[in-house]
């Protein structure tokens, strides 16, 4: 995977005095790999040689330092995967019937507008839009 990746990790990390262990890196690896959000069962099955308390402790600890986003899914299993900031920006189709949870890409233009869209609600509030988060419900292939 690449170092730049890890470089950044290592660096988050330190940011929030938590040191780049084994365990996180090999998470970091495995969440790079899949490219979509995991399960931590689904973390299980790629690999993860650590017990499940190491891995909802280093999860938890990725997370807190900005590198993990969790994610809560209609089924109430948490999902994880790396902040976009780490990958690309993105959203979610989420499935209402089993949880599941697959990233989307929308158009360029689309994006402009609902960036555009997200500035000018924003500052009616006085509120300075950085991001934005958006996720579209429904049922995926496997359950429809
Ligand atoms: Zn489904
Ligand atoms: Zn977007």
């Amino acid at each position: 995977m690449s170092s730049d990746l890890h470089t950044t990790v290592a660096h988050q990390l330190r940011r929030t005095r938590q040191r780049y262990t084994l365990g996180r890196r090999q998470l970091v690896d495995l969440l790079a790999e899949a490219g979509r959000p995991v399960t931590i069962p689904d973390l299980i099955d790629a690999g993860a040689r650590q017990s499940q308390s190491s891995l909802y402790r280093n999860l938890a600890i990725l997370e807190q330092c900005g590198a993990v986003r969790r994610l809560v899914s209609t089924d109430d299993v948490a999902r994880y995967e790396l902040d976009e900031e780490l990958s690309e920006h993105h959203h979610h189709l989420v499935c209402a019937v089993c949880g599941d949870i697959e990233d989307v890409l929308l158009s360029e233009s689309v994006e402009e507008t609902l960036r555009a869209a997200a500035r000018d609600a924003g500052r009616e509030r006085d509120f300075e839009v950085e991001t934005h988060r958006f996720e579209l419900l429904g049922t995926c292939g496997a359950c429809a």
